[in-house]
């Protein structure tokens, strides 16, 4: 694919793959949340990834249904910036041995996630709407509600309580 045609020709192509990269996104991070509960300190940090780990599951679910309304069976296709931000999480969480550092550091990475799927699922909306998808902007902006609420939680438990126990280590 790629190698003698260039596969993203139209509006509704670059759509597709881009619900395919968010698809491979949504799926990666189902994996990383689990260990970032487990790294988690704060029971309300650790409650709030639990939360969005579920309402992920759900993203994904919402995902195929995406695909199966443009009659097409779930893809994903790999995201580097997905990968990226998950992968730059793990190595600064590995170099913290105070544990509330530790849960800054951690909300920090999952708001570097959430805005990326924000920006993501913001530019699907836009061209699900430009194709007059009405059903598939709809279900897209569920999840775009549900990763801004994550987004909101994330900096309040930072301000409330996080930085300033960080702050003490
Ligand atoms: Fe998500
Ligand atoms: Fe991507
Ligand atoms: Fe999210």
């Amino acid at each position: 694919m790629g190698l003698f045609t260039k596969d993203i020709a139209t509006l509704d192509d670059l759509y597709v793959h881009q619900l395919q990269d968010v698809y491979y996104a949504e799926n990666q991070i189902t994996k990383a949340l689990p260990k970032m509960i487990a790294k988690a300190t704060s029971p309300d940090l650790k409650a709030s990834f639990e939360t969005h780990l579920t309402e992920t599951e759900a993203q994904i679910e919402r995902l195929k249904r995406v695909f199966e309304m443009h009659g097409l069976s779930p893809k994903a296709v790999t995201c580097p910036a997905i990968d990226g931000i998950i992968k730059e999480a793990n190595e600064t969480a590995g170099e913290i041995s105070d544990k509330q550092v530790l849960d800054a550091a951690l909300i920090a990475a999952a708001q570097a996630v959430e805005h990326y799927e924000i920006t993501r699922y913001g530019t699907l909306i836009a061209w699900a709407t430009q194709l007059g998808r009405e059903n598939e902007v709809e279900l897209l902006a569920q999840t775009l509600a549900e990763e801004k609420a994550t987004d909101e939680k994330l900096t309040a438990l930072a301000e409330r309580k996080v930085n300033a126990d960080a702050e003490m280590a």
